[in-house]
């Protein structure tokens, strides 16, 4: 699967915006934006007037960048939501929050997106006591997400446990830190994204 591999921090300085994608080193003053949140690249500091079609773009950019997903499968998911019924917009940020690797991160179990991706594609997680390899699976109500029995036997993992009893998860999510399992209550809804996006931008971009 293709996917970004370049310096992540330059995202965040591009975007202007913490992204969250390094996990601990992000809460730290070792992360790019404490110490020096200017727009990566020799012109960097140039201020530049942006056109509307540029802010709808960034705001495409940032969702894309957060959710780790490149431009074909991000317009895949954009045909779905504007087929679906309910707002564009809204539709396209909850697909995006019912992945697999993104539910692995709100639960907890791992400090990043990538890092959650990471264990999805390397057999850790279990859904309904399946095994699942596939970050893109979008999760439904009811379901159960666990690491893996044999997973939780590792050093690694024994340490999550703490972890994860320290972070809360979203509304949408119950987690059991000490079974290393979370459930879907229900499908999350906007107030339940905490993301800094105007998503009716995205919505005006693929709709020219
Ligand atoms: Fe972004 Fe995290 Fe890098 Fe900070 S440390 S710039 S939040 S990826």
């Amino acid at each position: 699967m293709a996917r970004y591999t370049q310096a992540v921090c330059r995202l965040c300085r591009r975007e202007a915006l913490k992204l969250y994608l390094k996990g601990e080193r992000c809460y730290t003053p070792k992360c790019s934006m404490e110490k020096r949140a200017v727009p990566p690249g020799q012109h960097g500091q140039t201020r530049k007037k942006e056109t509307p079609y540029g802010v709808q773009m960034r705001e495409k950019q940032k969702v894309k960048r957060v959710y780790g997903v490149l431009e074909r499968q991000f317009r895949r998911y954009f045909t779905i939501a504007s087929k679906s019924k309910g707002v564009t917009g809204e539709t396209l940020l909850q697909l995006l929050e019912r992945r697999l690797d993104n539910v692995v991160y709100r639960l907890g179990f791992a400090a990043s997106r990538s890092d959650a991706r990471q264990m999805v594609l390397h057999g850790h997680i279990r859904v309904n006591d399946r095994r699942v390899n596939i970050p893109s699976y979008l999760v439904r109500e009811g379901e159960s997400i666990a690491v893996s029995p044999r997973s939780r036997e590792k050093a690694r993992f024994k340490q999550l446990v703490e972890a994860v009893a320290s972070r809360t998860a979203p509304p949408w999510l119950s987690v059991d830190a000490d079974d290393l399992r979370g459930s879907v209550l229900r499908l999350p809804v906007r107030e339940d994204i905490d993301l800094t996006v105007q998503e009716h931008l995205i919505v005006e971009l693929y709709s020219k």
